[in-house]
């Protein structure tokens, strides 16, 4: 389903209603552009599965792992550009049974990630507008 979105709330507010659907062992793929806010919707999710703490972008590791009502993973796979090539285990602290886990990667054509569950693709569509497919 598309959605369209006019602000970073909005956007946080479609991440809220997404959350309501996930549950352990979901694993989402975020993609789209830089700025087209893939870590606004994650952000959106995380409180509405009980992160109270601040989420932002990971900087100097590929990831992070917030406590919610359950552990909520979120990852930035941005600087991977062959995934094929890493320690398969990279995902390994992140990517558990009992997590709901958020994985921003602008390429996903190029996806060979194993148990993804959710696809999400934001794209720019003009100033603050946004297209989401969700
Ligand atoms: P990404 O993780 O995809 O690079 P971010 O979520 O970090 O994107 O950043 C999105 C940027 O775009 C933020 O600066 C945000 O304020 C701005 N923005 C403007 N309009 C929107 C919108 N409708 N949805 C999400 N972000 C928006
Ligand atoms: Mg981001």
């Amino acid at each position: 389903m598309t959605r369209r979105s006019s602000s970073p709330a909005e956007t946080e507010a479609l991440g809220e209603r997404l959350a309501a659907e996930l549950g352990p062992g979901d694993v989402v793929l975020v993609s789209g552009d830089l700025g087209a806010g893939k870590t606004t919707l994650i952000r959106g999710a995380a409180r509405a599965l009980g992160v109270t703490e601040a989420v932002t972008s990971p900087t100097f590791t590929i990831g992070q792992t917030y406590r919610g009502r359950l552990p909520v993973s979120h990852l930035d796979l941005y600087r991977l550009t062959e995934l094929d090539q890493e320690d398969p285990a990279l995902l390994d602290d992140y990517v558990t049974p009992d997590a709901v886990a958020f994985i921003e990667w602008p390429t996903a054509a190029a996806l060979r990630l194993e148990g993804i569950t959710r696809r999400v693709e934001l794209r720019h569509a003009g100033g603050d507008e946004r297209e989401i497919d969700l």
